[in-house]
């Protein structure tokens, strides 16, 4: 399918879907593997392409705090926009589209599997769900429009702009943060940290409820200041965002 998130560039065409905001040539792809410059229009090759289904209790996404003692239905893609090599789930985020089984699913039917097994929500899972903005924003849609919510498990790397028209149908998300760090983040990530709180914070603002996670990985990112400073950041009670808590940009 065609992606409704280009720019056409001199060099090629620009995917708007997340900060990284590939410039691709014709015949390439971006970042993530999983978008196409075929004749001068990007493909999105993972559109509807399931790599993984599941029914979860919600708990275990994790959300807490969202329709506890739910049940969710999980669903996952190919590809991720970031390069964790601490990645869980590397063998669906680091793979190409063609090199893993996946089978096409419509939009419709993956509300109606959710209803069928009584799943309040469906949760965008497993790989990084925001690439595929194009199909999140065809089947949340309809699970809305179905009374089913719709659940992002996500890094947060997403263009606020693109985003802006998937935000009213999302109604909760757990935001993996890895680190309070802007270079930890350059360096394990290849991502700019200051687009992740960005992203979580225009959530937060649009009625999502927002979990967060921050997974510590021992000698990596497990600097006392640096975990107090992302509590502080967070913390509900005062939600407290002076920019004094947030790490130097230098
Ligand atoms: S989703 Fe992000 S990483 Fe993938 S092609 Fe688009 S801008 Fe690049
Ligand atoms: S953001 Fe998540 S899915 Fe992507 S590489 Fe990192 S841990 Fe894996």
């Amino acid at each position: 399918m065609e992606s409704r998130y280009t720019l056409v560039e001199e060099n090629g065409v620009r995917c708007t879907i997340c900060p990284h905001q590939c410039v691709i040539a014709e015949g390439k792809r971006g970042i993530c593997y999983t978008k196409e410059n075929q004749d001068g229009k990007i493909i999105d090759l993972s559109y509807g392409r399931i790599s993984a289904l599941a029914v979860d209790p919600i708990e275990k996404k994790p959300l807490a705090h969202f329709y506890p003692g739910s049940l969710a239905l999980s669903i996952s893609s190919i590809g991720c926009n970031f390069t964790c090599p601490w990645c869980q789930n590397y063998g669906l985020s680091m793979s190409k589209i063609d090199d893993v089984h996946t089978r096409y699913m419509e939009p419709e039917s993956v509300v109606e599997v959710a209803l069928t097994q009584e799943c309040t929500s469906i949760a965008y899972t497993y790989n990084e769900p925001l690439i595929n903005l194009n199909y999140i924003q065809d089947t949340a849609e309809f699970a809305y429009e179905s009374d089913v919510k719709n659940v992002l498990v996500t890094n947060g790397y997403t263009s606020i702009p693109a985003f802006s028209n998937v935000v009213e149908y999302i109604d909760a998300a757990n935001v993996d943060w890895k680190g309070w760090n802007p270079e930890f983040y350059r360096k394990h990530c290849g991502a700019d940290m200051y687009k992740v709180v960005d992203a979580t914070e225009y959530m937060h603002d649009n009625d999502v409820h927002v979990e967060i996670t921050f997974l510590v990985i021992p000698t990596v990112n497990d600097d006392p200041e640096e975990i107090r400073g992302c509590l502080l950041y967070t913390s509900p009670s005062p939600r407290d965002l002076s920019t004094s808590r947030m790490p130097s940009s230098a």
